[in-house]
């Protein structure tokens, strides 16, 4: 069974990857593959699982532990964003007052801001690596998006936050007040080798209600699941956990919505949560 799932797996990426020739999207910079590339390949785990590689149904399927946790009552619906990330939609959803858009639709995957609080101190020294969608190999997780597979057969995946390049040790502040909850009961299949250490919380502000802060790759976790926390608490430490070693030390910070989005890149579609967070931390950052 499980050689039949990869076989069938690998078709779809072929066929992912034909669709991508296709249509141009798909260039392969070698420097494009990003610093988490080290630890990133392989997986073969995820390549055998049934909904690891283009199966959208299993994505978007309400299967148990899949964003099981994650409140519906924000939203829920789905709308469709273009190819082009941050195009507005001829019919946008409504808002969270003073804030956050409450569903999918005419959801702008790269503009839309969070208010959030920035989450790392203001006399950190820090600067932005790679950002979200960059190149990374690795097999794919049913909740991540997908390109296809580089030259080299290796598979490609997106990446799903932003890089902020700051020295370990460094305090990392709650984005928001809100909720520490257990990334595993909420993505599924959770993926710690990725990852490493982590503090995810789930927002309770009136203007966030619901959305999700992850932070990655910590060398101290200071809070426990089920916390409650308040924006600019230090919850954790910056470290090189997951598939950070070897990188340039970051805090991999991502923000993902309390329903999916549908996606489309390089010429693949997914319905994933994850959307760009750079816009809500440059609107939070007060560095120089
Ligand atoms: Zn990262």
């Amino acid at each position: 069974m499980m050689t039949r799932r990869i076989a069938a797996a690998s078709v779809v990426v072929i066929a992912a990857l034909a669709v991508a020739i296709a249509s141009g999207a798909l260039s392969l910079p070698p420097s494009g593959l990003g610093p988490d590339r080290t630890a990133a390949v392989g997986g073969t785990s995820a390549i055998g699982s049934p909904s690891a590689v283009g199966s959208t149904s299993a994505v978007g399927s309400p299967s148990p532990g899949t964003i099981g946790g994650a409140p519906s009552a924000v939203g829920g619906a789905s709308g469709s964003t273009s190819e082009s990330p941050g195009a507005a939609s001829a019919t946008p959803g409504g808002r969270l007052a003073g804030g956050a858009p409450t569903s999918a639709l005419g959801f702008r995957l790269r503009a839309t801001v969070v208010p959030i609080g920035y989450p790392l101190p203001a006399s950190a020294s820090y600067r932005y690596g790679p950002g979200w969608h960059a190149f990374r190999l690795g097999a794919p997780l049913p909740y991540e998006s997908v390109l296809g597979i580089s030259r080299t057969g290796a598979l490609l995946r997106a990446h799903d936050g932003v890089d902020i390049q700051v020295r370990v040790g460094t305090p990392i502040l709650a984005a928001f007040s809100g909720v520490v909850i257990d990334p595993r009961t909420h993505w599924y299949p959770w993926a710690p080798q990725l990852y490493g250490n982590v503090v995810v919380i789930r927002s309770t502000e009136p203007t966030s209600i619901g959305y999700f802060a992850i932070n990655a790759h910590l060398s101290v976790v200071s809070v426990r699941v089920g916390a409650v926390v308040r924006r600019g608490q230090v919850v954790g430490r910056t470290g090189i956990t997951g598939n950070a070693r070897g990188t340039i030390p970051h805090l991999h910070f991502e923000l993902r919505a309390p329903f999916k989005i549908d996606q489309t890149w390089g010429g693949v579609f997914r319905r994933i949560d994850s959307f760009d967070p750079l816009p809500s931390l440059l609107a939070a950052d007060r560095h120089p």
